[in-house]
């Protein structure tokens, strides 16, 4: 008995030791306040056009330093670049269909394999938007020995859209967005972090966004179902204001450290009392 209560002991010390040793580290890497966790999140966003996906994930990407991948943004900078595929894609896009399922799954896969930022994790804005694209993930991942941890859907009226939609201004470099009236820049018509020209989306018009929405029922609606099913979707209010929106999500995160302390807790419980097991 005098040799398990030294194990046990001995074994806290060591624990409390790595748990000192990491804080210490993690708060090298991020600095004590900011906000920032050293976890690694695998997430997608799902909505239609204008439900905020734009708006919440750079915060995510603040959150975990883990890289956004929008493919609508990876797009339009193929059409800006006037590329092949940026052709293609500019009749698409503005009749509001979806571009092929191969040519999105690649741009992802290149990005999850050779984009740095990575390596903390990504979040996924505007992919998948088909089941065939949810299998593509699911294959990539896979073979990544990864798993999806989070499919949160933002859940709004279409009736709502079209106020977000039309008065939308984009940054085409970084893919910021604002909205005229809802969130307005700080000078008309700029970026307030570059303070280059704003741009209105040349597909954010009513017409094109009624297509845009008729898509997303047809197509991306299978793809929550897809999710629903697996125990990693979970659904928000997407017509709060933008920072009762970033709450539900933050609770959504919290959720997480709650269970993995949980589980933590269970297992230095049985430590601590090995009859408990
Ligand atoms: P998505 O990426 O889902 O298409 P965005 O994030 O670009 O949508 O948001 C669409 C427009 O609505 C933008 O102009 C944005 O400023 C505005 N917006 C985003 N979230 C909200 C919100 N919760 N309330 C009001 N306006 C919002
Ligand atoms: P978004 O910026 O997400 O609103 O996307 C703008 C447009 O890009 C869409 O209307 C589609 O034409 C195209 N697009 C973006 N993502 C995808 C995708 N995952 N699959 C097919 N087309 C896409």
């Amino acid at each position: 008995m005098g040799y398990l209560e030294d194990e046990v002991k001995r074994l806290h010390t060591v624990l409390g030791n790595v748990e000192g040793r990491l804080k210490a580290l993690e708060e090298r890497q991020f600095g004590k306040s900011s906000g920032k966790t050293a976890e690694e999140i695998r997430m997608i966003l799902i909505g239609p056009p204008g439900a905020g996906k734009g708006t919440q994930a750079p915060k995510i990407k603040e959150k975990f330093s883990c890289c956004h991948l929008a493919t609508g943004d990876m797009l339009r900078s193929q059409v800006a670049k006037k590329t092949p595929l940026g052709r293609e894609a500019k009749k698409i896009m503005d009749q509001g269909g979806l571009v092929s399922d191969d040519i999105v799954i690649g741009m992802i896969k290149e990005e999850l394999d050779h984009n740095p930022e990575c390596k903390g994790g990504f979040i996924l804005d505007g992919f998948p938007r088909t089941v065939p694209q949810a299998v593509g993930l699911d294959s990539m991942l896979q073979a990544r020995k990864q798993t999806l941890q989070h499919a949160v859907e933002l859940q709004i009226d279409d009736a709502l859209l079209v106020a977000r939609i039309t008065g939308r201004l984009v940054h085409p470099a970084s893919g910021r967005s604002y909205h005229a009236t809802f969130n307005p820049p700080q000078k008309p018509m700029t970026d307030d972090v570059t303070g280059e020209p704003l741009v209105q989306r040349s597909d954010d018009n009513a017409e094109a966004l009624k297509k845009r929405l008729a898509t997303y029922h047809q197509q991306t609606a299978p793809v929550v179902d897809y999710y629903r099913n697996t125990g990693i979707w979970k659904a928000i209010d997407a017509s709060q204001e933008p920072n009762q929106v970033w709450k539900s999500l933050l609770a959504i995160f919290d959720g997480d450290k709650a269970k993995a302390q949980s589980s933590g807790a269970g297992i230095l419980s049985r430590i601590a009392h090995p009859s408990r097991s």
